[in-house]
């Protein structure tokens, strides 16, 4: 079987901390009373996976997360017949688990997922909301409190890879971004409890190091990445250093852009 991250459910579990940036947590809300499914796009290490636990917990109903990559199939999703003892006996895929148990299934970065993957979402992502299970002969409709959520880089896409756009339009869609700097410091803060010099500097520094992606960046110094680096500095580690393991690093294995990239961090610190 593909390796999944399938967390179990755990409705009860504290609400984690999530900064809204705009209006974000308002539509998701109403997209779940009004059983719509969603599309979060945004580059990598925005906030979406945080927002969307937030949200499930705010709404109090399980989370089942699939992180989708280019071998994901729709068995994986709807699941399939396992042998064991000698009998075959089905199993639930994550995405049929969420329609059962009235859940919220978040599909992280759908575009890796196979094209017909995302083909077993079409009949649950308009008004009909039923998951056919060809393999058992059943058609499960999905309860009230079951939603789907999706979400992509568009950042990563190409021609290959987007959306089909008969996939696309049946989802309400929104669009996220690093959060603006003042937000960004508080959030840097909450993470990891550093002071607000430290977690200014580093927002600061994340703003040039973002003026620098599309020339020798593939990826913008993320949130994430930002956390790390003061995770790193709250333990006590030298700040020039925190960047350049956190940020530095992560973000490029070319010498050249390294150098560059350090150059920015020792100006800010
Ligand atoms: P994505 O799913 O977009 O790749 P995540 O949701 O995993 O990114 O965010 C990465 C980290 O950044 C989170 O674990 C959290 O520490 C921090 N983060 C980013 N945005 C927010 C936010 N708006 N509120 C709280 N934490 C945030």
């Amino acid at each position: 079987m593909n390796d999944m991250s399938t967390p179990g459910l755990d409705t009860l579990s504290a609400v984690p901390f999530y900064q809204p940036v705009g209006n974000e947590c308002e539509l998701f809300e109403y997209a779940f009373r009004k059983r719509l499914p969603l599309l979060i796009k945004g580059p990598t290490g925005c906030g979406k996976t945080r927002f969307v636990a937030h949200m499930a917990a705010r709404l109090a109903r399980p989370l089942i997360t699939v992180a989708c990559h280019d071998d994901l199939t729709a068995a994986d999703l709807v699941g399939r017949h396992l042998i064991g003892d000698g009998q075959t006996v089905w199993s639930d895929g994550p995405l049929t688990r969420a329609v059962r148990e009235g859940g919220i299934c978040y599909l992280d970065e759908i575009v890796e997922a196979r094209k017909d993957t995302t083909v077993v979402l079409h009949p649950l992502t308009d008004d009909r909301r039923i998951l056919p299970i060809e393999r058992t002969g059943e058609e499960l409709q999905a309860p009230d409190d079951f939603m789907l959520v999706v979400s992509y880089n568009p950042g990563y896409q190409n021609l290959l890879k987007s959306l089909k756009p008969s996939t696309r339009q049946r989802f309400v869609a929104i669009s996220f971004d690093f959060p603006p700097a003042a937000l960004e410091e508080k959030i840097v803060i909450a993470e990891t409890g550093v002071s607000p010099l430290v977690a200014r500097q580093l927002v600061n520094l994340a703003g040039h190091l973002r003026q620098l992606k599309d020339h020798d960046l593939e990826e913008a110094a993320s949130t994430r990445l930002l956390v790390y680096a003061a995770s790193l500095v709250q333990a006590g580690c030298d700040p020039v250093a925190a960047c350049e393991a956190a940020l530095v690093e992560s973000l490029t294995d070319d010498k050249d852009t390294a150098e560059a990239l350090l150059e920015v961090i020792k100006a800010t610190f």
